[in-house]
């Protein structure tokens, strides 16, 4: 079979071992614990699913305008400008199906053929895809381990070429938790500016944040204006409002790109679904609400980031991890566990699940197959029974 020239380039999900056998497992009646998906345990607050309801009711079931519906919008824009201490024109503001879908669109539209895009790694799984789907090329780039990975600008400059057109960077990291504090963001942000490089900052996981100090976790708009070159901020409803089915995610960029990537998306999907919309309005403009049910869960996920640290470092002292500040994720490393049979995290978690029953994430699947990634988004008793399956294995 001939396909396209942009699917032939495309990869196996580096998970699909893993979770098919997770699968198997399960269906043969074997008690599996599940920590290799990536989204919050928490219903949607009924706040916000009421408001979806109540829209359907009332005949919110139409189109809207492909880029959303112009209240939606220009409440995310509010918001926005409350974080910058500035104007935002929410004309820049485009809502798709997810974030993922607002990062197809920034991918699509910014990049090409011929193209280099930087991605800080280790990375989510789909940056890479995204980009060389555009037929670009994906250029991961790795910061110091002893430094969560995160990225510098002199890190960044050694990987750059004449053809570098793009940096993704995620912020809460999933999957290291890593979070750039506002000086390291501001010297990438000036290092991409003063190169013409589009910086293309996720910052999904921004409200799940794991330290006192908020100011060392900041986000694109925290960075004052004059460092800033061409930039697209990913955001959406997924992880902060519990959120992940209904498909919301939002960009926010310069208008004239936005334009692009809402005639883009009207020719491949149309508006987000109309009522996860009006949900949305009511996440991103029910502000109160919407502050509780942030805190409470934020606060649930420290807690177990907590547990989850406290018990590595008991059970399993010789296990190196990146102590997470944000995001729900461990990231630990596994490869002094290697033997002949197992020489890489794809084949040690699928030992990992045959023998224990947990399934996690091989590092593959973030660039880097000598570490695993555990999510902590479960109840305190799923983490500590998964934490002594992993003991088994790992202590
Ligand atoms: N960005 C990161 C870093 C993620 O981890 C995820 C989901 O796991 C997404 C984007 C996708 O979010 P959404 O569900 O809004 O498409």
């Amino acid at each position: 079979m001939r396909y396209s020239a942009n699917i032939e380039r495309l990869k196996p999900s580096a998970t699909i071992a893993v979770s098919t056998l997770a699968k198997r497992l399960a269906e043969e009646g074997r008690d599996i614990i599940n920590l290799s998906t990536g989204e919050p345990d928490f219903d949607t607050p009924a706040f916000i699913s009421d408001a979806a309801v109540e829209g359907i009711r009332g005949g919110q079931t139409r189109y809207t305008p492909p880029a959303g519906i112009p209240a939606l919008r220009k409440t995310i824009a509010a918001r926005l400008s409350e974080r910058a201490g500035r104007a935002v024109d929410w004309a820049g503001v485009v809502v798709s199906s997810g974030a993922k879908q607002s990062l197809f669109n920034a991918v699509f539209s910014l990049f090409g053929p011929g193209d280099e895009v930087l991605v800080a790694a280790p990375y989510w799984t789909s940056y890479p895809d995204l980009v060389t789907l555009a037929r670009a090329d994906a250029v991961p780039v790795f910061g110091p381990p002893e430094d969560d990975f995160k990225v510098s600008p002199s890190i960044l400059e050694a990987a750059r070429t004449d053809r570098t057109r793009g940096l993704i960077l995620n912020t809460p990291c999933n999957p290291t938790g890593a979070v750039y504090s506002l000086d390291q963001l501001t010297v990438i942000a000036r290092w991409a500016r003063e190169r013409g490089i589009w910086l293309i900052c996720d910052e999904i996981y921004r409200n799940i944040y794991h330290e006192d100090d908020r100011s060392s976790a900041a986000g694109l708009l925290d960075v004052p204006e004059s460092a800033i070159g061409d930039f697209v901020l990913i955001d959406g409803a997924s992880k902060s409002y519990a959120m992940t089915g209904w498909r919301v995610g939002f960009s926010y960029c310069r208008s004239d790109v936005a334009q692009k990537m809402a005639d883009l998306q009207s020719q491949v999907t149309s508006n987000t679904s109309t009522p996860a919309q009006v949900a949305a309005l009511e996440a991103f403009g029910n502000v109160e609400l919407a502050w509780t049910s942030v805190r409470d869960m934020a606060a649930a996920f420290r807690r177990r980031r907590d547990l989850v640290v406290a018990r590595m470092r008991e059970l399993m002292p010789s296990v190196p991890f990146i102590k997470p500040h944000g995001a729900f994720y461990l990231f630990f490393r596994v490869d002094h566990l290697f033997d002949s049979e197992v020489p890489d995290a794809t084949a040690w978690c699928s030992r990992l699940l045959e023998e224990t029953g947990l399934a996690l994430v091989p590092g593959a699947a973030f660039g880097d197959d000598r570490w695993a990634r555990m999510s902590f988004a479960a109840s305190d008793d799923v983490l500590e029974e998964a934490l002594c399956r992993l003991a088994r294995i790992a202590g």
